[in-house]
C-alpha cells in the first residue's frame, strides 16, 4: 500500500461507517470535457494552469495552480437558479439536503437511449422510496464517460414527463444522474423540460455521476456538498455514498 493508502485505511476505521463509494467523474485536465449546447457565449471546459512554482524567487518556492472551469464541469448540484430566473442560488440551499439518505433507482435496461417512465420509477423504488430522499438513476452509462460525445448523449436514457412528475410528487429533494441529464421526451414542450421542471418544484439535479453499480445497499448516506460560493446557480461536488 502506498503512504496515501494506508492513511486511508487508518482514517476509515475511525469513521462511524463502513464504506465509502466515490461516485464523481473525475476532473482530469488532460481528458475531461463536457457538451456545449447553444448559447455559450464561452466554451469553458476543465483546464489548469501554473501560477507559482517551485523555483520562485526569494525562498517563495511553492507551487500554486489554478484551473478554470464551469461551476457545472463534472459531479455537481444545479440550484433551481439555473433554470429559473431569480431562483434559490446555491449558498442559499441548507447544507442538510446534501448530507442524507439516498436510494438508486436500477434502470439499465433503458441503455441505449429508452424512456424512463412512471411505471418504471415505481417498479425500480415505489415500495422503498420514503419523502425527503435523494435519488441516483442508475444506467452505468459514465462509468465510460467520453467527454460528452454526441453517441453519449444519445445513448443516455431520458426522464418522461410522468416520471419527473412522479419524482416531485413522492417529494424527492435530489435526483442524480449517471447519464446525461438534458435529454427530454419526444415532444416535449421546452428544451431541458424535465430539469427545468425539477428546478421549478426546488428539486436539486446532480449530474454527473458515475459508479453507482458500487452500491450494495437498498439505503445508503449521500454526502455531496457544494463550496461556498455567492451568487452562483451551481457547485462542483465530492459525491460519496457512505455504506
Ligand atoms: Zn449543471
Amino acid at each position: 500500500m502506498t503512504d496515501a493508502e494506508t492513511m486511508d485505511a487508518e482514517l476509515r476505521t475511525r469513521l462511524p461507517i463502513g464504506t465509502i463509494v466515490d461516485i464523481s467523474l473525475e476532473l482530469d485536465p488532460k481528458n475531461f470535457a463536457m457538451r456545449t449546447p447553444a448559447g455559450f457565449t464561452k466554451d469553458l471546459q476543465f483546464a489548469m494552469e501554473v501560477l507559482k512554482e517551485h523555483d520562485a524567487p526569494g525562498g517563495a518556492g511553492q507551487i500554486v495552480r489554478g484551473v478554470h472551469m464551469r461551476l457545472h464541469a463534472g459531479s455537481h448540484v444545479d440550484a433551481p437558479e439555473h433554470n429559473v430566473r431569480g431562483g434559490t442560488q446555491i449558498h442559499q440551499l441548507p447544507l442538510a439536503l446534501f448530507i442524507g439518505d439516498a436510494i438508486v433507482a436500477d434502470l439499465r435496461h433503458k441503455m441505449p437511449g429508452k424512456a424512463i417512465t412512471a411505471a418504471d420509477l415505481d417498479q425500480a423504488i415505489g415500495a422503498r422510496l420514503r419523502p425527503g430522499d435523494r435519488v441516483l438513476l442508475r444506467t452505468d452509462h459514465n462509468n465510460a464517460y467520453d467527454g460528452g460525445s454526441d453517441a453519449w448523449m444519445k445513448a443516455s436514457p431520458y426522464l418522461t414527463i410522468g416520471a419527473t412528475e412522479w419524482l416531485i410528487a413522492r417529494e424527492v429533494v435530489i435526483v442524480g444522474y449517471d447519464f446525461y441529464h438534458g435529454n427530454d421526451e419526444p415532444g416535449a414542450p421546452r428544451v431541458f423540460h424535465n430539469s427545468r421542471t425539477l428546478s421549478e418544484h426546488g428539486i436539486i439535479t446532480m449530474p454527473y455521476l458515475k459508479n453507482l453499480d458500487r452500491i450494495a445497499k437498498e439505503r445508503v448516506t449521500l454526502i455531496a456538498l457544494p463550496l461556498n460560493i455567492i451568487g452562483a446557480e451551481a457547485s462542483p461536488v465530492r459525491a460519496v455514498v457512505l455504506m
